[in-house]
């Protein structure tokens, strides 16, 4: 966390919050993660992958945004595959990571709902909007032993859950763990290419 500047992922307008412990807005309805909430994913993602893999190439995030999960995510994988539905905020965030000579990451332009089939399996999945379930998609394109962290809409509220990926007798199970509460913007479907 402290390798990656996050003034650099914060709009103009509120670089003197960059540093606050607080999700901000990055324009379309959108915002910036609070820094402790990116910290907490990461780090489970990353010690739940070390348990059952023992190892970790890959991770796929759903939701760009302003790309600073991503590129604390690119200090601890090989590589990293980001996909965001809005045209603008995909196209803003590769120069960004260029300026803190990042090179680990690719960018795509889509509906996270269908994941990255062509670059799949992956050992860590990561959505940083909330759903109501895992897309089936994302779920296929999981390895066995991998792990989805993810906010998820429940009863009125979001939770952040962890879902590890077993095979038992041939059959594929999910061991399910509750993290925190947390409020993400909702996962949309299709894509924005209007300003
Ligand atoms: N990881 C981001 C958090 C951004 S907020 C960061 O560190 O800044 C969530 C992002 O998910 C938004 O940019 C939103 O446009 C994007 N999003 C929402 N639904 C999506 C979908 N179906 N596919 C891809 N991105 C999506």
């Amino acid at each position: 966390m402290l390798d990656v500047p996050r003034h650099l992922f914060v709009d103009a307008a509120m670089q003197h919050r960059a540093y606050d412990n607080d999700a901000l807005p990055i324009g379309y309805a959108q915002t910036i993660s609070q820094p402790s909430i990116v910290a907490c994913m990461s780090a489970y993602l990353y010690q739940s992958l070390n348990q059952s893999l023992g190892y970790f190439n890959n991770v796929l995030e759903i939701g760009t945004g302003s790309g600073y999960q991503s590129a604390v995510l690119a200090k601890l994988w090989k590589q990293v595959y980001t996909i965001e539905r809005v045209e603008h905020l995909h196209h803003n965030v590769q120069s960004k990571h260029q300026k803190i000579h990042l090179s680990n990451i690719e960018y795509f332009y889509g509906d996270g709902h269908l994941g990255l089939p062509e670059k799949s399996p992956f050992d860590g999945i990561i959505l940083t909007a909330c759903c109501v379930e895992i897309p089936f998609s994302l779920q296929e394109q999981l390895v066995v032993g991998g792990v989805i962290i993810a906010p998820i809409e429940y009863q009125d509220t979001q939770v952040l859950m962890l879902y590890k990926k077993k095979q038992e007798e041939g059959k594929i199970k999910w061991q399910e763990s509750l993290i925190c509460e947390v409020k993400f913007v909702p996962m949309l479907s299709g894509v924005r290419n209007q300003a």
